[in-house]
C-alpha cells in the first residue's frame, strides 16, 4: 500500500502522538487569554484525545493585529514573489515529511479512514500549497493600451488582513484552499478550524514557522464558530472572511461583513448534487461504482456529494444490484484500520442528524433497499451502515435538503427532460454528473446543469488545482483553487503615470 503502515503500526504512532492544544498567535503557541479549554474526541471510539484552547473575541483581537502589525510592516506582503514561493515550496514539502502525522491527527480528529487521509487528504494539501507557490511569480499585471504620454498600468495587491474559516469534513484540504493563494498572494491570514476538527490546522503553525513564514503573518484561533467566526466576521480591521461550510453560517457571515466593514467574503457552501444516469449510459457498472464513491466516500461528508441519483426508470432492475455489490466496499470499520474505506461520523450531532434523515425518509415513504442503521455500536463511536433509499420522491425531505452522510435517495425519472428540471430543482448548485455514450446530450445537458461542476461519465474525478471549484445559487460565491482563487484575495489597482 505504497508505505501505508498497518493497523498496529497506526495504534502504536497514535499511543505516543502529540496532540496541539494552544492557538497559533504571533508566531507563538498559547492558551486563550481566558485560559478556557474544550475537550476534543475520538469519533471512532468516543474517547477524549485531549483539551484544546477555546478562544474568544479577545484572542481574535490578539491575532488580528498580530496579522495587521505584520502585514503593515512588509514582512511578507512586500517580499518579492519568488521568495514567498520559495517559502511556500518549503511548507508544501513539510507537510509530506510530516505525513504520517498530518494523517494520524487527521483520522483520530475527524474519523475518516487513515487510508483516505494518507493517500488524499495529505498530498492533496501539499500539492495545493506547491501549486500556489509555483503560480505566485507567474502572475502578470496588465499595461492599458493608453495615448503615448500615459502609462496605465494594473496590478494585483493583497486584500491585508484575511480570515478563514474553514469546516470539519476535510480539515487540512480545506483549509489549504484558501490560505495557500491567501498567503501566496501576500496577505496575512488567520485560520479558524472547526471545533469538531482543530488538530492538523494547529499543528500547521509550526510547520508555517519552520518553513519560514514570518511571525504574525499566519495565525490559527481554535474554538467555536460564536465566537471566535463571529467576531472575526465582524472585525472592523478584517479585510476579508473567506468560508467554507454551511449555507446558513455562510449567511450569516455575509451579514455580519455587511453590518461592520464591507469586507471581502468568499463563500463555498453546501450541496445537494444531482447524478444522472441516462438510458445510453456506457457503462453501468462504472456508473455504479462512481454512485458509490459519490456519497459514501469520506462517509458522505462530502460538500459535492451526488446525494441524488436520478436513475432512468428502464435502468433499475440493472443498476441497483451493480450499485449494491459498488456500496459493499464501503463497510463502516475502524479508521484506523487501512483497510477502511467507511470511517466514523465526526460526531454524535452528526450522526444523529443522520439517523434522523433516514428516520424521515421512511416516514414519508422512500424504500429503505439497504442499510439505515447504525454499526460498530460496541466501539463507543458513531457509525453509519452505507444506506439507499429507492422510489423516492423528488419532494420528499431526503430529497432535498444536505445531510452529509452516506445516505443516498434513488430518484427515478422517465424523460431527459424531467432529469433535467428535477437536478436544477434545488437551492445548491455546486456539482453534477451526467453518464451518456451520446456526445450531443453530454454538452447540451452540461450547459443545462446549474452547478459549478459537471462531470461526464465519471463522477469526482481529476481534482486537478487547475479546475476553480464552487456553487452556483446558494452554494456559495467565488471560487477556490486554480488562477480564479487569486483573484479573491487580491485588489486590482488601476495607476496612471503621466510622462514628461
Ligand atoms: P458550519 O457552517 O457549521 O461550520 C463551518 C465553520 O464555521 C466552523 O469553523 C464553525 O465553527 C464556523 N461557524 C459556525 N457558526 C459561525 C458563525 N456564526 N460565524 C462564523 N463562523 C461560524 O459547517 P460544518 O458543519 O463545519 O461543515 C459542513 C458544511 O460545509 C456542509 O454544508 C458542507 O456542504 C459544507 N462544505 C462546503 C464545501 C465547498 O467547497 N462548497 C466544502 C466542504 C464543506
Amino acid at each position: 500500500m505504497s508505505g501505508l503502515p498497518d493497523r498496529t503500526q497506526w495504534e502504536q504512532k497514535a499511543a505516543t502522538l502529540h496532540f496541539p492544544s494552544q492557538a497559533f498567535i504571533d508566531g507563538e503557541y498559547t492558551p486563550a487569554h481566558s485560559g478556557a479549554y474544550f475537550v476534543n474526541y475520538n469519533p471512532a471510539t468516543g474517547q477524549a484525545l485531549g483539551e484544546v484552547a477555546a478562544c474568544d473575541a479577545v484572542d481574535v483581537e490578539r491575532a488580528v493585529r498580530a496579522a495587521r502589525r505584520s502585514f503593515n510592516a512588509g514582512v511578507w506582503s512586500e517580499q518579492a514573489p519568488t521568495a514567498r514561493k520559495h517559502v511556500l515550496q518549503r511548507f508544501a514539502s513539510l507537510l509530506m515529511s510530516h505525513r504520517a502525522e498530518l494523517a494520524l491527527l487527521e483520522t483520530l480528529d475527524m474519523g475518516k479512514p487513515i487510508h483516505d487521509s494518507w493517500h488524499v487528504d495529505v498530498p492533496a494539501a501539499s500539492q495545493c500549497l506547491a501549486w500556489f507557490a509555483e503560480s505566485i511569480d507567474k502572475w502578470l499585471g496588465e499595461v492599458a493600451p493608453l495615448p503615448a504620454h500615459l502609462l496605465g498600468t494594473i496590478t494585483h495587491e493583497p486584500l491585508g488582513v484575511v480570515a478563514a474559516i474553514v469546516p470539519w469534513n476535510f480539515p487540512l484540504l480545506m483549509a489549504l484552499w484558501k490560505i495557500a493563494p491567501a498567503l501566496a498572494t501576500g496577505n496575512s491570514v488567520i485560520l479558524k478550524p472547526s471545533e469538531k476538527s482543530p488538530l492538523t490546522a494547529l499543528r500547521l503553525g509550526a510547520l508555517a514557522q519552520e518553513a519560514g513564514i514570518p511571525a504574525g503573518v499566519f495565525n490559527v484561533l481554535s474554538g467555536f464558530g460564536v465566537p471566535v467566526g463571529q467576531a472575526l466576521a465582524e472585525h472592523p480591521d478584517v479585510d476579508g472572511v473567506f468560508f467554507t461550510g454551511s449555507t446558513a453560517t455562510g449567511k450569516v457571515i455575509m451579514a455580519a461583513a455587511a453590518r461592520s466593514n464591507l469586507k471581502r467574503v468568499g463563500l463555498e457552501l453546501g450541496g445537494k448534487s444531482p447524478h444522472i444516469i441516462l438510458p445510453d449510459c456506457p457503462d453501468l457498472t462504472a456508473a455504479a461504482r462512481a454512485a458509490a464513491g459519490g456519497i459514501f466516500y469520506n462517509q458522505g461528508e462530502m460538500c459535492s456529494a451526488g446525494s441524488r441519483l436520478l436513475l432512468h426508470r428502464s435502468l433499475m432492475a440493472e443498476f441497483l444490484p451493480r450499485l449494491r455489490q459498488a456500496a459493499a466496499r464501503y463497510q463502516p470499520a475502524q479508521s484506523l484500520d487501512p483497510r477502511t474505506r467507511l470511517g466514523a461520523i465526526v460526531d454524535r450531532t452528526q450522526f444523529e442528524r443522520i439517523l434522523h434523515y433516514i428516520a424521515v425518509g421512511q416516514d414519508q415513504g422512500a424504500t429503505l433497499a439497504w442499510g439505515g442503521k447504525a454499526a460498530l455500536c460496541d466501539s463507543g463511536g458513531y457509525f453509519i451502515e452505507p444506506t439507499v433509499f429507492t422510489e423516492v420522491n423528488h419532494q420528499m425531505t431526503i430529497a432535498r435538503e444536505e445531510i452529509f452522510g452516506p445516505v443516498l435517495a434513488v430518484i427515478p425519472f422517465d424523460t431527459l427532460e424531467e432529469a433535467i428540471e428535477m437536478a436544477n430543482d434545488t437551492d445548491y448548485g455546486l456539482a453534477a454528473a451526467l453518464w451518456t455514450s451520446d456526445l450531443t446530450t453530454a454538452h447540451r445537458v452540461s450547459r443545462r446543469l446549474r452547478a459549478g461542476t459537471v462531470w461526464v461519465n465519471s463522477y469526482e474525478e481529476g481534482g486537478d488545482m487547475n479546475l476553480p471549484f464552487g456553487g452556483y445559487k446558494q452554494s456559495g460565491q467565488g471560487r477556490d483553487k486554480s488562477w480564479h482563487a487569486l483573484e479573491k484575495y487580491t485588489e486590482l489597482k488601476s495607476t496612471l503615470f503621466k510622462l514628461g
